[in-house]
Formats: C-alpha cells, structure tokens, sequence
C-alpha cells in the first residue's frame, strides 16, 4: 500500500470525532494544507476535503484536531487584541516570576468590573486544543486592573519551589515554617490564604520528610496570553 496516496484528513474518515490526534510521519494525508503561523511555533492546518484544522505545536510530529470550541479559543488566544496595557505590564513587573516562566499570582479587576481575588496570569507560548476545552477559559485581553495580593507567595518561595528537584516529576514542594510550625505547599498553589498570616512572614526551610500540614486551598482563575506579549 502506498502511504502517499491517502487522500484527506483522519477527520474525513471518523465521523467527527471530538479529538483526533496523529502523526505525520510519512506525510501521508495529502490535502492536509498549511495555512498560517501563530505565535512562535504552532502551525495552522487545514484539509481541503474536510475542512478540518489542525495546529501542530513546534514542528512537532502531533496535529491535533481544533474543535469548533476549541477554534474559536484559539484564535482569541492568539488574537492581537488579547494584550494588556502599558500600566498591567509595570505591575507585573514588580510582582516578579521565576526566570524562565511567565506566570503571576494577582488580585485584578476586568473590564466587565469583576473582580477576583485569587488569579494567575499566566503567558504561553502556545495553546493546546486539550486546554482549551475548558469551559471558563480567561483572556489577558479581559484585563483592566492589577493588583498584587497580600497573599500570593512571596517571589522568592515562587522560585524556591519552582526549583524544587521534584518539578521533574510534575511536583513541586516547598516547606514554610511560621511560630514553628511547617507548611508543605507547592508551587502551583501559588497563594497563602490569610487565615494562616501574611507569606512574607513564613521562611523557607529544608526539606523534611515527615507528613505536614498543608494550607487550605483557594479558587484560582487563570488568564492567559501569548508569551511575546
Ligand atoms: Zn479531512
């Protein structure tokens, strides 16, 4: 059988499977047709049978096939619009993240005047159609104040769990320790409630491997944004 003379898409034959993954290592779907880069490295495809669109993530061998929910999603994500202002910036900036990723625990107002007290922004280089499936999916664009918060994670217990030896297994602990006694938390909790005291009083410490108690969690709102913003 010749693999190069497979006509459309994986889509043309499933009857419009929600999530359809594959690999184009043989380049075999022959009407599957660039159509545009977003971001720095995700390609738009699409079929010329079906019409179905694909994006692949940084030349990587996987098309993912974009719902029409997850299409519309794309597009605002990558849309020119969804940028903040100038004042947004300055904050962020003081609020600080870990070198090498983009991602800021605030308290911030939007445009439609809700305000949430517990939010990431969060900046990505690309979306995949997996995350953005989400039913309350937030955009930087949504954005018109921030605040820092008296209760995310100082900068450096950011860092300290982001460094965490852990991080490689999707894990990221820290241990912090206030009127000696220690909290384990982890990086992606981002916050410490106020009940417990301000994060700036809790110092770091070393990692003990005894159970400990952990802090209550709280809702935590995503927005997000291209990374080159
Ligand atoms: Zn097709």
């Amino acid at each position: 059988m010749n693999l190069l003379k497979i006509a459309g898409c994986p889509n043309c034959r499933t009857e419009n499977a929600s999530e359809i993954l594959f690999k184009d290592e043989f380049r075999k779907y022959r009407k599957l047709v660039f159509i545009s880069r977003y971001g720095k490295d995700t390609d738009l495809f699409q079929c010329n049978e079906c019409k179905t669109k694909y994006i692949n993530v940084g030349q990587g061998k996987l098309y993912h096939k974009l719902s029409i929910k997850s299409e519309e999603l794309f597009f605002k994500f990558f849309d020119k619009e969804n940028i903040f202002s100038k004042r947004v910036k300055e904050v962020l900036e003081k609020i600080g993240t870990p070198p090498g990723i983009f991602e800021y625990p605030v308290q911030l107002k939007t445009k439609n005047k809700q305000v949430y007290e517990y939010s990431v922004i969060r900046f990505l280089e690309s979306v995949w159609p997996i995350s953005l499936n989400i039913n309350s999916m937030h955009f930087v664009s949504e954005i018109d104040e921030v605040m820092p918060s008296n209760e995310a994670m100082t900068l450096q217990q950011r860092k300290t769990a982001y460094e965490a030896p852990e991080i490689q297994m999707g894990s990221s602990p820290i241990w912090l320790k206030k009127n000696e006694i220690i909290y384990m938390t982890q990086y992606s909790q981002y916050f410490i409630p106020k009940a417990y005291g301000k994060p700036e009083d809790f110092s770091i410490e070393l990692e003990i491997n005894k159970p400990k108690p952990v802090f209550s969690s709280v809702p935590i709102v995503y927005f997000i944004g291209p990374v080159n913003v």
